[in-house]
Order: structure tokens, then sequence, then C-alpha cells
């Protein structure tokens, strides 16, 4: 699929839930957010059916997300099936790694090929701070669980706030040099209204780049593959890789292949616009593939060129937020 930039269109995240174990301060409020009701949610068969006629539209990579995927039960099922389809689309994950240790190996033998684990410190009581809940212990298990299971190469992502964990960036670009992970910092984007950290609180990329010059020679990687939006680097003698992903500072919207599917069912042609394709009610009126094809099509032609948000700093209360998106 071409959008109207002619972007190539094969990339499709899917949130399979809205609901969370966490509750990250920047990205959901302590009380969580009223749940998407039962049946408004898609199920794994209607989930299925749009990957399916995605993948036959041309998508080669589906990414799993949240809320926090591995809550959802059922999931370990629906990923053997994706992984099932004759195109054979690559299948990842994105987890705050908490329910990781009990299912990594069985979503590495149903097929999922890689885990982003989402982590924003090595402290447990900043943790339970920015988190709102214990776990850290059982993150670091989740990690290892991944790495053991060989799902691979393991990206451990981390969101560096200003006067928060901002001075853990070295921490993290440090565990590069014992294990062959790609560590990425995202900036912090501002887009959830009235959440605890305020848009001063971002670190621009540039800024978390000096730190991360500061610890060692610092090598450009020229990607093998696809990388998405990350910039690549590995500090010297290191046996993996740091990455940036300049969110909002540098959009990389030019590159953007992706659709995002919420979890009650809209196809979401970019994370900050509130355009939004309908699929739910398509499915549950018992349209043919070809109409559902249409409607992922009509997806791709409304992908707007860029997003605005550097510009505009912060988009006040919105209809979803990230963990209603997926991230
Ligand atoms: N629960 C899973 C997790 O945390 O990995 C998947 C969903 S979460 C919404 C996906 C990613 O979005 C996480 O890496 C999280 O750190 C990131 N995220 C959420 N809100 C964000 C924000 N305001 N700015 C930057 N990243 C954000
Ligand atoms: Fe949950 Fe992920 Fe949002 Fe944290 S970032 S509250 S783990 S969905």
């Amino acid at each position: 699929m071409r959008d109207t930039f002619n972007r190539k269109i094969d990339y499709l995240r899917i949130s399979v839930t809205d609901r969370c174990n966490l509750r990250c301060r920047y990205c959901m409020p302590e009380e969580g957010v009223p749940s998407i009701g039962h049946g408004q949610v898609l199920t794994f068969e209607e989930l299925f059916r749009v990957a399916r006629v995605a993948v036959e539209l041309g998508v080669r990579k589906i990414r799993l997300t949240g809320g926090e995927p591995l809550v959802r039960k059922g999931l370990i099922p629906f990923v053997e099936r994706l992984c099932q389809l004759p195109q054979q689309p690559e299948l990842t994950l994105t987890s705050n790694g908490l329910l990781l240790a009990d299912q990594a190996a069985e979503l590495k033998r149903v097929g999922l090929q890689r885990v982003n684990i989402s982590l924003d410190t090595l402290k447990p009581e900043l943790f339970e701070q920015i988190t709102r809940r214990p776990g850290l212990d059982q993150v670091l298990k989740g990690i290892d669980a991944a790495e053991a299971a060989g799902l691979w190469p393991l990206k451990v992502n981390m969101v560096p706030i200003r006067g928060v964990n901002a001075g853990e960036i070295a921490d993290f670009a440090r565990l590069t040099f014992e294990h062959d992970w790609q560590v990425r910092f995202i900036e912090f984007m501002p887009v959830s209204g009235g959440l605890d950290y305020p848009p001063e609180s971002r670190l621009p990329a540039a800024e978390i780049s000096e730190v991360l010059h500061a610890i060692a020679p610092l090598a450009e990687i020229e990607p093998k593959g696809p990388v998405g939006p990350a910039r690549l680097y590995r500090l010297e003698g290191a046996k993996g890789v740091v990455g940036v992903i300049p969110a909002v500072s540098d959009h990389f919207c030019g590159e953007c292949n992706r659709l995002r599917l919420t979890s009650d069912g809209f196809l979401r042609p970019c994370l900050f616009c509130e355009d939004e394709i309908d699929l739910r009610t398509a499915l549950r009126r018992g349209c043919s593939d070809e109409e559902l094809a249409l409607l992922l099509r009509g997806a791709v032609q409304i992908k707007p060129e860029r997003h605005r948000i550097a510009e505009e700093q912060v988009i006040p209360t919105r209809r979803r937020k990230m963990q209603g998106i997926g991230g």
C-alpha cells in the first residue's frame, strides 16, 4: 500500500487491550482510564481478520502492544495464528515486562520474533514512583527470560524525563557493555494532557546524545535492516548498541510506514492525529474481506504528511491517551 505522499505502508501495530498492570505517570492517571467495555473490544477472531487482510494488502510487520498486551488472556494462541499466516509477517511485541518471565518461552515457541521492553529506571523506589506499582525485579526477570528464550535482538526502551530519571541515561547505556541489547532512549512526548509530567520535562534527543558522548567514543551504526525511527550507535567496547528516538524534536514522518489498530477496532493512520476509521461496526455487520480491504486502504489514504506536536508543544486531553493507542 502507498499513501498520498508515496510512503510504503507495511507495518501494523495492534493494541490488543487498553488495560494495564502499571500506571506510568506519563501514560495513565492513577485510577486507570475508564476501560473500554468488554463488548467493544475486538475479539481475537476479529483482530486476526483485520491482520490477515492487512497482510494480504502488503503489511509485513506486526507489533502487538496495549495497554499491556501480556495481560490479555488468549494472547499466545493469537500470536501463533498470526505466525502461521502464509506471508509470514515479522511479529514483535512491546511490553512492560512484568509478565514476561512466565510467557517469554511460550511466545518464542509459537513464533514471536522479538520483544521491546519498556523500562525507565533501574532503581526500585523510582520504578514504583514512576509506574505507581512495585515490580522492578519482576521486569528484570522478564528481560532475562526474553534473552534466554532467544527473543533477539532484545530492545529496552527508556523514556528519560527531566528531574525524574534523566540521571540514569548513562547507567542504561552502560548496560550495553555487558549485554548485546539495543538500549533506546525515546523522547518523552507531551501528548497526554493532564498527566503528571509537564512539557518542560521532555529531554530533547540532542541532550540525550550529549550524555552518551560523554561515556565513551560513539560510532554511528549503519543499519543493516529496517531499524525504524531510532538512530543507532555503539559505545566503544560495547556488545550492544544504544539508540535515540527523537520522537518530537525531529519527526520521522517522512519514513513513517505505520497504521495502528486500537483494541476497540479503530484504525488510526497517525499516532498524533485524531482521525480514525471505524472497523468494528463494519466487522460486526458482517462486511466482506473486500470491504475491510477498502477501509484499510482508506486509512492509508488519509494518513497525514506529518505531525505537529513540536509546534503545539502539548495536545490537551485527547480522546485516547497513549495506553489507548499503543504508543
Ligand atoms: N504497556 C506496554 C509498554 O509499556 O511497553 C505497551 C504499551 S506503552 C503505551 C508503549 C510505549 O509507549 C512504552 O514504551 C511507553 O514508555 C511509551 N509511552 C507511553 N506514553 C509516552 C509518552 N507520553 N512519551 C513517550 N513514550 C510514551
Ligand atoms: Fe501501562 Fe505501558 Fe502505559 Fe506504562 S506505558 S501505563 S506499562 S501501557
